[in-house]
């Protein structure tokens, strides 16, 4: 392997993407620091707070499998989801697959779990070094100094200078609003209407209900329940609403609470005890989605904003952390373009990615109507079997958004401008059928009135 053991990497925040770029770099040999705002999340124990399952696909299984842990990933941690299982208001359920040959799908997992694996493998590394509980409180980007509040240790600060900073410190980054300040640098946050709260089913017989192999969504137009599967058999529901409508349904009289879960999720209540789900609302909480955009996501040549902390998306394609992932193998490729230029790297990072996370992030923002709304409507199960159809017929060229975004590594660009001139082409399919079919209507209604005048 490659020698940089003398070019110092800091990376700041070890979430899911900072852990994964930590072993990148070290596996191409750098010397690698990771500091961490929070302990160690293997040690902490407790089953409360924020679960959150994210659906795993492609591009974050390529990212893994770089560091060889794709299959052990997928067969220790996951559960596989084949299609979208639909929850009428009436009981009545029926199945969406993600692919007509069930041989793609999406795999649920613990953000934590996952977390925690890949620290485990971060450890392995003997060029890595982990800090917890070091809090990143300034940055000077002329001089290169990082300024650290060590939690455990009173509060005292700590001064590194390392020779580049690859900042993984998710949504809130404050690396990014060091950047604010910064001359010709563009960012943009948006706080969306609707936020989310989770519920957690226990491990129990669900298999009629909750039928395994898929993603459970209850669509109900201005707000939607899905459920994820846990390795354990548990499922992990997630409630998305309007911020405003969580008070009125979760802090009102108990009676009222059971009564809109009936109302809405029947058959979700067939699988939780009424108290279990009074419990939850009462200890739980109801979180906001931040959606965030910036640009450049480097300051000189040797700053650079990863994962959430470059962008931030909605939750509703299930791709804000395999887009991140992506960002890993993104740079990766780049360091082997640039024979280990850092200094280029860094520079051509955001102009190789920008677009595409601005794109995934629209295409995020309409994922969520299509899931609380679009999927319970007949003209979307029309146009995924016309969808279905064409993708058979011309599998390198029709290749539906949905697939093109989870199952491809295209980039989210490119699965953009695809799915505009598939649309394109079916309304133009559609107004020529239209055309055709009252051209034929007149002629028939014609020649009828014709006979009956005779
Ligand atoms: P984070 O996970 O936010 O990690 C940032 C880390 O930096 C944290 O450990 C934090 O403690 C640390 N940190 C922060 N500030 C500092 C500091 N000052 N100093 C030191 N350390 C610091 N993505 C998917 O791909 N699929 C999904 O299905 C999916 N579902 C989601 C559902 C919900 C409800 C939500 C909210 C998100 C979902 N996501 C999903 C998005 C996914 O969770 C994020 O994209 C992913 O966690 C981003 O990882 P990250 O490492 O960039 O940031």
């Amino acid at each position: 392997m490659f020698s940089h053991s003398r070019v110092k990497i800091a990376i700041i925040g070890a979430g899911p993407v900072g852990s994964l770029c930590a072993c990148f770099m070290a596996e191409n040999g750098y010397d690698v620091t990771v500091y961490e705002s929070r302990t160690d999340i293997r040690l902490d124990k407790s089953t409360s707070g924020r679960s959150i399952n994210l659906a795993l696909s492609e591009r974050g299984i390529n990212a893994l499998q770089f560091i060889g842990l794709d299959n052990i990933v997928i067969e220790e941690l996951t559960e596989p989801m084949y299609g979208r299982m639909i929850h009428s208001v009436d009981g009545q359920k029926y199945s969406i697959m993600y692919d007509i040959n069930k041989s793609k799908c999406l795999y649920s997992v613990s953000r934590k779990e996952l977390n925690a694996f890949l620290l485990t493998k971060l450890e392995k590394y003997s060029n890595v070094k982990v800090n917890f509980s070091y809090k990143l409180i300034d940055v000077d980007f002329n001089s290169k100094l990082l300024t650290f509040q060590k939690l455990l240790e009173n509060q005292q600060q700590e001064i590194v200078k390392p020779d580049i900073v690859i900042a993984c410190d998710g949504a809130h980054s404050v690396v990014r609003k060091h950047m604010i300040r910064l001359p010709m640098f563009n960012y943009s946050q948006t706080y969306i209407d609707h936020g989310y709260f989770e519920i957690k089913l226990p491990s129990s017989e669900t298999k009629d209900i909750l039928t395994p192999g898929h993603l459970h969504i209850w669509p109900r137009n201005t707000f939607m329940l899905i459920a994820l599967p846990n390795k354990d058999k548990s499922w992990t529901c997630t409630l998305f609403m309007p911020m405003e409508k969580f008070p009125l349904i979760l802090e009102s009289e108990k009676e009222d609470i059971l009564s809109f879960f009936n109302e809405y999720f029947k058959d979700f209540m067939d699988l939780i005890q009424p108290e279990d789900l009074l419990n939850q609302v009462t200890n739980g909480k109801a979180r906001t989605l931040i959606s965030t955009k910036c640009n450049p996501y480097h300051v000189n040549d040797s700053f650079l904003l990863m994962g959430d902390a470059a962008h931030a998306i909605v939750p509703f394609y299930g791709q804000g952390m395999n887009a991140g992932f992506e960002d890993c193998t993104i740079l990766n490729q780049l360091l082997e373009e640039y024979d280990h230029d850092l200094k280029t790297v860094i520079k051509t990072f955001t102009s190789r990615r920008f677009q595409d996370a601005e794109a995934i992030s629209d295409l995020a923002f309409y994922n969520y109507i299509e899931m609380r709304d679009l999927v319970a409507r007949r003209s979307f199960l029309w146009r995924k079997k016309v969808d279905n159809i064409l993708n058979k017929w011309f599998p390198q060229t029709w290749i539906p958004l949905h697939s093109a975004v989870s199952f491809t590594s295209i980039p989210y660009k490119q699965c953009k401008l695809d799915n505009q001139w598939q649309d394109q082409i079916l309304f133009r399919m559609f107004i020529l059928f239209a055309t055709f079919f009252s051209i034929g209507l007149y002629f028939i209604v014609a020649s009828i009135m014709s006979k009956t005048l005779q």
